[in-house]
C-alpha cells in the first residue's frame, strides 16, 4: 500500500504519518527527515539540501527523486510506504508514477491535509522537536508543551527547533507550496486517490482524528 501524505508545511503530515506507521505498520519516510538528518551529519547532500532548506525552497527535484527510488528498492518498504513530503512538484510525482509502474504499484492513497494559514504560522513557529532520531516526537509549546521544558516526555532527550521554523521562512516555505506543490491535488484528485482532510484547532479536528478515521477506513 503506498500512501502519500500531501499539504502545506504545519499542516501536520508527519504527525498523521507517525500515527498511521503505528497502526497500519507502514513505514514513514520523509524527505525532510532525510535532509535534516544529512546536514546534522555534514554530508555533501546535507550542505546541498541546507542551501535550500533554509531559504525556504524545494531541494531540486533530481536530488530528491533519486534519493526516493533507492529507498524504494530496501527491503522494510515492499509491502507498503506512507511517504511523507514527497512527491512536492509535478515532475516528482510523475517520476513516482513511474518508478511505481516498474513495480507493478500505484499509488493507493493520497492524504491532503489543509489548515488556515494563521494557525499554521503559529503552530510552526511554536513547534518543538525530539532530537532522538529515534522517536522525533512532536510538541507544541502552546498547545501541547511537554512535562518539563526542553525535554521529551517519552525518551528524555533535549527538544529542539528545526531551523526553518521561523516565522520569516515559513512565509516562504508556504509561497513554495502555493506555486509548487499546491497543483498535486488536482493531480491526485485526477486519479481517483485524493482524500482531503481539514486538520484544525478551529473545527476540533487534530491529525489524531484524521489517523484514527484513516486508519478506520482501511480496516473496513
Ligand atoms: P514541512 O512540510 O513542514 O515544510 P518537511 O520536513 O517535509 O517539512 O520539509 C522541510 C524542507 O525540506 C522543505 O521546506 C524543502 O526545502 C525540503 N524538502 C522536503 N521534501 C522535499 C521534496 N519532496 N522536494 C524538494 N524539497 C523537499
Ligand atoms: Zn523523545
Amino acid at each position: 500500500m503506498i500512501i502519500i501524505m500531501l499539504g502545506a508545511p504545519g499542516t501536520g503530515k508527519g504527525t498523521v504519518a507517525a500515527l498511521l506507521e503505528g497502526e497500519l505498520g507502514y513505514k514513514q519516510v520523509s524527505t525532510g527527515d532525510i535532509f535534516r538528518k544529512n546536514i546534522q551529519e555534514g554530508t555533501e547532500l546535507g550542505k546541498l539540501a541546507d542551501s535550500y532548506i533554509s531559504k525556504g525552497q524545494l531541494v531540486p527535484d533530481d536530488v530528491t527523486i533519486n534519493i526516493v527510488a533507492s529507498r524504494l528498492e530496501e527491503p522494510d518498504v515492499q509491502e507498503g510506504i506512507i511517504l511523507d513530503g514527497f512527491p512536492r512538484t509535478v515532475a516528482q510525482a510523475e517520476a513516482l508514477d513511474d518508478i511505481l509502474a516498474k513495480k507493478g504499484k500505484k499509488v493507493d492513497m493520497v492524504l491532503n491535509l489543509t489548515t488556515p494559514e494563521e494557525e499554521i504560522i503559529e503552530r510552526v513557529v511554536s513547534r518543538r522537536i525530539c532530537s532522538n532520531q529515534q522517536c522525533k516526537t512532536v510538541y507544541n509549546v502552546v498547545m501541547n508543551p511537554p512535562k518539563q521544558e526542553g525535554i521529551c516526555d517519552k525518551c528524555g532527550a533535549k527538544l529542539v527547533q528545526r531551523q526553518d521554523d521561523n516565522e520569516e521562512t515559513i512565509k516562504s516555505r508556504i509561497a513554495t507550496y502555493m506555486e509548487q506543490t499546491s497543483p498535486l491535488v488536482e493531480y491526485y484528485q485526477n486519479k481517483g486517490v485524493l482524500r482531503t482532510e481539514e486538520v484544525s484547532q478551529r473545527i476540533n479536528h487534530l491529525g489524531k482524528d484524521v489517523a484514527d478515521e484513516v486508519v478506520r477506513d482501511i480496516n473496513k
